[in-house]
């Protein structure tokens, strides 16, 4: 089988930029597909702007490329079964559908052996009480579906607030979670070939602020044991959904254990620092998968960081005028809340390393405008 020449990319925002970028040394061309005139990814591809259930337009799409792959995972069911009808979609439904419900999501890895909090699903009234019984009083409340960056989330600290919280998120279908009382966050970025061979990125430790992503250091700052744990359940992860492409594990650090809270299904930004940070970045490495070529090296020569520039960027000057630092922009209009661009950093040592990131984070925290 020949490997893919043109590539269909759902979605248009950053994260397709940069697989759009990845894709130009491969001489793979890309077509993106997405309802914004302004999308970030025009610049490294043809541009289709169009509604996402406009069937003539999505047929056209399908059409001029080899294979289809996503870097927006809410896109229409019906519109990506349409699609699948007309070229094969990688990653497959299966990786979407065992991802995008939080319940089927926790089963999902429960059953590919990946621990779990305790959680419990919320429909109606009369499921709030067995939650609390299974889950206990100190839990986060989110809902089932289309939650992101800490949207649609309720923390509760009491049996008592559990009903005003679900009210709260408008009695939607819900999943009520133990709170983990966790020492760091962690994620680990992996790609699965078509073919069914893996490549599993250094484990990554990431720090949020008010639900979003700021920076993340790699390798992160755990036990050796942690780290080859992370590393089996992310290969357990990309067997179970027989996925091809790159995917994230998020996960609790946890009294020396991990507790897994969230698949994302795509390249994720917790990867971002591989580009230049490991020998082949989670963008290039998707695209090979998803074109069917062999995967690169994961693995990475130096430490690396990555910080978020969120509603505002500094003059690029000065993110430059740090040793190893390089800056990554979106094209996008800066707004409170919006990520507008990343800046990566390399360094031979961890102390270098953490040295150098205080002056990037000084920079981010001057300008970031969170929501
Ligand atoms: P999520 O949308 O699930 O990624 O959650 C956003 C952020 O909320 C996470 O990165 C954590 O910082 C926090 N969080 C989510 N779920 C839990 C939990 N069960 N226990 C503690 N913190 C959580």
């Amino acid at each position: 089988m020949s490997a893919a020449r043109t590539v269909g990319i759902l979605g248009g925002g950053q994260l397709g930029r940069m697989l759009g970028l990845s894709a130009i040394p491969l001489g793979i061309e890309c077509v993106f597909y997405d309802p914004a005139p302004d999308a970030p990814a025009r610049v490294a591809g043809r541009h289709i702007c169009a509604p996402w259930d406009d069937r003539a337009a999505l047929a056209a799409f399908a059409e001029s490329v080899d294979v289809i792959t996503f870097e927006f995972e809410n896109v229409p069911t019906a519109s990506l079964a349409f699609l699948a009808g007309i070229r094969p979609v990688r990653p497959g439904v299966r990786s979407l559908e065992l991802t995008c419900d939080r319940i089927r999501e926790k089963e999902f890895l429960r059953s590919a052996g990946v621990p779990v909090q305790p959680f419990a699903a919320i429909a109606t009234d009369a499921d709030l009480d067995l939650a609390l019984a299974t889950v206990g009083p100190h839990g986060v409340l989110k809902t089932r579906t289309l939650g992101y960056d800490g949207k649609g989330q309720r923390v509760v600290r009491a049996a008592a607030e559990l009903a005003p919280a679900w009210t709260d998120l408008g009695r939607r279908p819900c999943i009520y979670e133990a709170f983990v009382p966790f020492d760091r966050e962690v994620s680990v970025v992996a790609t699965r070939a078509l073919d069914g061979s893996t490549a599993v990125y250094p484990l990554v430790e990431n720090l949020h602020t008010h639900g979003i992503l700021f920076r993340s250091i790699a390798p992160a700052r755990v036990d050796d044991a942690i780290a080859a744990a992370a590393t089996r359940h992310a290969r357990s992860v990309l067997e179970g959904l027989g996925h091809v492409g790159t995917l994230a594990l998020e996960m609790f650090v946890a009294d020396g254990t991990l507790v897994a809270n969230e698949i994302a299904p795509r390249v994720h930004n917790s990867g971002h620092w591989t580009i230049g940070g490991a020998r082949t970045s989670q963008f290039e490495n998707h695209m090979r998968a998803v074109a069917g070529l062999p995967l690169g090296d994961a693995g990475a020569p130096e430490h690396a960081a990555m910080v978020n520039l969120i509603g505002g960027v500094p003059d690029t000057a000065e993110i430059l005028a740090i040793p190893g630092a390089s800056a990554h922009l979106y094209g996008k209009s800066p707004r409170p809340g919006r990520k507008v661009a990343h800046m990566n950093l390399v360094a031979p040592s961890r102390e270098e390393l953490l040295a150098r990131l205080e002056r990037l984070e000084a920079l981010a925290r001057r300008v970031n405008r969170l929501a």
